[in-house]
């Protein structure tokens, strides 16, 4: 690639922040810039115009999707070769170093990573050792509060130092937890990013080998990140002063270039801890920084950016920007108001239906976004009756299912022998006939010895009443545990243990002899899985080889005037470069971090099908069609907004996102009946139709035109509304209004319940006011309901 292809496509202000060497440069802009367009491009043109090593790149996405993306696009421009660099999440990149350098911290590499279920389990435990009131204390919200601190990089101490009144019993929930984590050796994905900034904090000799590798990082989405991150960035490539924890004559090298774009009207993860003000503080946290706008969106119709800026403008105390496109006004936007959710899902599938059959567009052309994923199942529905291929990205997941969940507990029990969490849940699972008094006793003897389970079932025998039974299936499960240890100690593939795992373990075979259907689904997903591993062990072999052919590359940093790295770099390079990897751990840390929160579907795999996902999930995506559902006040904008203005402006923010993904057809929708855990809601039109000019708008169903029964029984309730003087007459809590009894349900019927989502009938039992219904809720586990009371609605 030359020079010029590489600056091909790009406007002035584009090719300036592609070509832009020293020092740090901010890329701020609203949607469909080409933000992303200069990040990839500006990797690109480092290779190939500055000479600089591949290896001395970092850029991090938000999503691992968009990470593949940004890799296979670089990989297209340049060759082979960029391979070397790394192209990751922050919590892929975190994990990648502290696989290298953890012990210094005094965790071992063969850490597990608990994910949001295994770090709510943990700290259901914690909460249970503490006496704490489950009502008082739930559990999520404890794993909240701590998530914040860890966002905030508040270590335990700190937390319990600074705490008064009710924290003070949660910043002791968050120590407990911790060192449970601790002695499981396990991190949540928290602890990624907080690991890594304290590691660099407290050894600056292992920070500066860092610095020195990454002579260019470069952020997207930057208005997405929370504070852990940005500190994460500073330490790698900020200025630090006379505090960077070096000998005053060490010699330090030049911080190593950034590059962070983002768009503060894009920032939707306040929830999780992002800020948008590492965006407006960006040039006070690096000094000498340069800010670059870019005006023009490539990616939409005038029509859509119209109603975008209309909508995004009733936000306070953003500065105004200037987004304009040439690709003309485009067509108008559609407007529809259904009377129910099933009608709006038929509205629809036939837009869908006549859009493809016109020619006009392709299945995977088309997106449909809502805001919460419960909204889908009313599509789903009615694509499936209608026959509309489509996909759900995200939702119940793969990696959640319960079958899924149990394989990859034995792996990583079997990858890192403390992994209390995971151990449990396997010990009896198929039923191997080592009940919970069994569990029991080996948990004392572990508590009393201070020893990890593991060790209390090599010393099963000293278990306080264990029977002999028990010990017996004790000793042999052990003993198998051992012998999959083996085989990875032998450096067989991680998809040769798995295999051996599902095959001993007996998960298999009782799946095969069951005569319940669903058992055959999960036994289908067992086999996908031992799929997955094998993709990734081929793809491990030839990656790394790949990688070796290139290595011969000698590192060059340009001119970039840092005190000569030179040969320090190369040798930094060799150490930091991964060994060819198909082992069980590294297979562990792909699944962990994939089932984190992307799950976007390959783009091969989804060639013929709509999109269906979330508002979040649709950040930095674009469709030729999209349609914006569920727009009513209570829905989205959310619940919560409706009393607090920066929840609303949160709200307004992500309707930014969800209008401005659509390239050339734009449908906004909404129900006035809908109904929510079993009741119809009846809920005013979004706040957000109005903000909207309605010359952009195409009606093609308007409010008044709501059939009598719906819209008599909506006034209704909006005058009950006013009359309360509330937002609303079902309360902002889930579950509350439900009041209705469920009809009577058979075994194999779908459920949805408000905490635990989609589940199948396993059982019945008693009748009437006494009935009760086993629910299988996959990962949740099965539980038991009385029909009478219980929050459940019959799909
Ligand atoms: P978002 O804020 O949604 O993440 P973005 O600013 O990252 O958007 P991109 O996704 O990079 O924007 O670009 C939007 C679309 O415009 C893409 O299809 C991209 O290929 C195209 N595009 C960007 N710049 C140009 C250009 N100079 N000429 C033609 N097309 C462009
Ligand atoms: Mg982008």
């Amino acid at each position: 690639m030359t020079q010029s292809d590489l600056l091909e496509g790009l406007n002035p202000p584009q090719r300036e922040a592609v070509t832009h060497a020293g020092r740090p440069v901010l890329v701020v802009a609203g949607a469909g810039s080409g933000k992303t367009r200069v990040l990839t491009r500006r990797i690109a043109y480092l290779v190939s115009q500055r000479d600089v090593h591949p290896g001395s790149i970092l850029a991090i996405t938000f999503t691992n999707k968009a990470a593949a993306e940004m890799r296979s696009r670089v990989i297209d421009l340049v060759g082979n070769r960029a391979r070397l660099m790394w192209v990751s999440t922050f919590h892929s990149a975190c994990v990648r170093i502290l696989r290298s350098e953890i012990d210094a911290m005094g965790f071992r590499k063969t850490f597990s990573i608990y994910d949001d279920t295994d770090a709510k389990r943990l700290m259901t435990l914690v909460a249970r050792d503490q006496n704490l009131d489950p009502k008082k204390f739930p559990p999520r919200a404890l794993l909240n509060w701590v998530s914040n601190c860890k966002n905030e990089l508040i270590t335990p101490d700190q937390a319990i130092a600074k705490a008064s009144g009710l924290d003070e019993v949660r910043a002791e929930a968050y120590k407990a937890y911790n060192e449970r984590l601790r002695a499981a050796n396990a991190l949540d994905f928290d602890d990624l990013i907080m690991t890594t900034v304290l590691l660099f904090q407290q050894h600056p000799e292992i920070r500066e080998a860092y610095r020195r590798r990454f002579r260019h990082v470069l952020v997207d989405e930057y208005q997405d990140t929370n504070h852990a991150q940005y500190l994460l960035i500073k330490q790698l490539c900020g200025d630090l002063g006379p505090d960077d924890g070096l000998p005053d004559d060490a010699p330090r090298i030049t911080p190593g270039e950034l590059m962070v774009v983002g768009d503060s009207d894009q920032s939707i993860y306040a929830f999780r801890g992002a800020t948008i003000r590492n965006i407006l503080d960006f040039e006070n946290d690096f000094p000498g920084a340069r800010t670059i706008l870019l005006e023009q969106n490539y990616r939409s119709t005038q029509t859509v950016l119209s109603a975008a800026n209309a909508v995004i403008q009733h936000n306070s105390g953003r500065p105004d920007k200037k987004l304009w496109s040439e690709a003309g006004a485009g067509e108008q936007i559609v407007g529809y108001v259904a009377d129910t959710e099933h009608d709006e899902a038929r509205f629809v599938a036939g837009e869908i239906d006549s859009l493809v059959d016109g020619g006009r567009a392709k299945y995977s052309d088309v997106a449909v976004f809502y805001r919460t994923n419960a909204q889908s199942r009313a599509f789903e529905e009615v694509f499936i009756r209608v026959g509309l291929p489509y996909r759900v990205v995200g939702g119940v997941r793969f990696y959640e299912r319960r079958e899924i969940r149990d394989a990859l507990a034995y792996l990583r029990a079997i990858a890192n022998p403390s992994d209390d969490v995971s151990l449990r849940r396997i010990i009896n699972v198929p039923k191997r006939g080592i009940g919970e008094r069994a569990e029991v006793a080996l948990a004392m003897l572990a508590a009393n010895e201070q020893i990890s389970f593991a060790d209390a079932i090599e010393r099963a025998e000293q278990a306080p009443g264990i029977a002999t039974r028990s010990l017996n299936q004790v000793r042999a499960f052990g003993q198998m545990m051992a012998d999959f240890r083996a085989m990875v100690d032998a450096g067989l593939p991680a998809s040769d243990v798995l295999e051996a795992v599902l095959k001993r373990s007996g998960m298999i075979d009782e799946l095969r002899n069951s005569s319940d259907p669903q058992d055959e689904t999960r036994l289908e997903n067992l086999i996908e899985l031992v799929k997955v591993a094998q993709e990734f062990v081929a793809q491990a072999t030839t990656q790394d080889l790949a990688g070796q052919d290139d290595f011969e590359v000698v590192a060059s940093t340009g001119t970039d005037g840092a005190a000569d790295p030179g040969a320090e770099l190369a040798g930094a390079l060799a150490t930091a470069q991964p060994e060819p990897d198909a082992s069980l751990g590294a297979f562990l840390e792909r699944i962990a971090l994939v089932a984190d929160s992307d799950q976007i579907p390959d783009a091969g795999a989804d060639a013929g099908v709509v999109t269906l996902m979330t508002l979040h999930t649709a950040k930095g995506l674009e469709f030729d069609t999209v349609f914006l559902t569920g727009l009513e006040d209570g829905i989205f904008p959310h619940m919560r907004a409706m009393t607090d203005p920066a929840e609303l402006a949160e709200e307004r923010r992500l309707a930014y996102v969800g209008i401005t993904r659509a390239r050339k057809k734009l449908y906004l929708s909404r129900s006035v009946v809908r109904t929510m855990f079993g009741q119809p809601a009846y809920n005013p039109a979004s706040r957000f139709f109005a903000e909207i000019p309605d010359d952009l708008i195409d009606w093609r169903r308007k409010e008044s035109e709501v059939a009598s029964w719906a819209s008599g029984a909506a006034e209704r309730t909006a005058s009950a509304r006013a009359a309360l003087g509330s937002g609303t007459i079902f309360g902002t809590g889930r579950g509350q209004a439900i009041k209705k009894t469920l009809p009577t349900v058979n075994t194999g019927d779908r459920v949805l319940h408000s905490t635990y989502g989609m589940g199948t009938v396993v059982a019945t039992h008693g009748s009437g006011d006494n009935a009760k219904a086993d629910v299988d809720f996959g990962s949740s586990g099965v539980k038991r309901f009385a029909l009478k009371y219980a929050p459940l609605e019959k799909l």
